[in-house]
């Protein structure tokens, strides 16, 4: 992968950002996804945010290499600490975390109003998905597209989200398989999730073999695996 050819992941991801967006690319590595919008002229700017030196500097090297530093402003900083009302985003990524490191980078950025809610959110989480749709259930954003993606035969999920008045009232169900994927039932999430239900099934063989009291834990492995069935059959 490189600023020309993204990976497919985050060539989805790019393709849902909007037209014009000013964006901003949390923990954005090489800078690639910002580098590829703004040469591809879909984006009018981006601020790509890094927090760890390493990446910071590919992702300032690549700038400066392409002569973009005009419209990329490379910034070190943790999560959305890196904007403010000054840069005017409407648009943020932050792909390629955990779930549950995308929810605290938002959550932090909520409560420090770095965030104003104005923004769209274009989320790819690589695991702890029902975490993150946790999150935005609960502060009022509304998921208005999903997708999931194979690529090297792992499955990625994307979640693109807007703060409204009232927000929605998303299901167990929909927070676990994410809503418009619920709706779709594409074949690979129909594939991926076959995958989980032999996971959940070997889990609970060995549960069931413990020799400690873990009744509680294998009710919910079983209510996961009622719901997985309820979904793919
Ligand atoms: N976004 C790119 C992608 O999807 O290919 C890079 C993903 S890479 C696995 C995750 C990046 O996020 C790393 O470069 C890491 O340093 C950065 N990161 C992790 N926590 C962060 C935080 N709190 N704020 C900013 N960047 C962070």
């Amino acid at each position: 992968m490189d600023y020309t050819h993204l990976s497919k992941r985050l060539h989805r991801v790019g393709e849902l950002v909007p037209n014009a967006a000013k964006l901003a690319d949390i923990g954005s590595d090489h800078a690639y996804l910002p580098a590829y919008l703004v040469l591809n002229k879909k984006i009018i700017s981006a601020i790509a945010g890094e927090v760890v030196e390493g990446p910071y500097q590919s992702a300032k090297n690549l700038v400066a290499e392409l002569n973009l530093s005009s419209v990329i402003e490379v910034r070190k900083g943790d999560g959305l600490d890196v904007i403010n009302s000054l840069d005017d985003i409407s648009a943020v990524t932050i792909c390629g975390m955990g779930g549950t490191l995308i929810r605290d980078i938002l959550d932090r950025g909520f409560k420090s109003g770095h965030l104003n809610g104005s923004e769209v959110l274009l989320l790819q989480p690589n695991v702890g998905e029902k975490t993150l749709r946790t999150w935005l259930n609960k502060h009022s954003y509304v998921i208005e597209n999903e997708d999931i993606i194979r690529e090297n035969d792992k499955n990625y999920e994307i979640i693109v989200a807007k703060k409204t008045e009232h927000g929605e009232n998303l299901s167990e169900l929909e927070l676990m398989f994410g809503p418009k994927l619920l709706q779709e039932k594409s074949d690979i999430f129909i594939q991926k999730w076959h995958h989980e239900l032999k996971q959940f099934n070997n889990i609970l063989v060995q549960l069931e073999k413990s020799t400690k009291d873990v009744s509680k834990k294998i009710e919910e492995v079983k209510e996961k695996i009622n719901l997985i069935h309820e979904v793919i059959e």
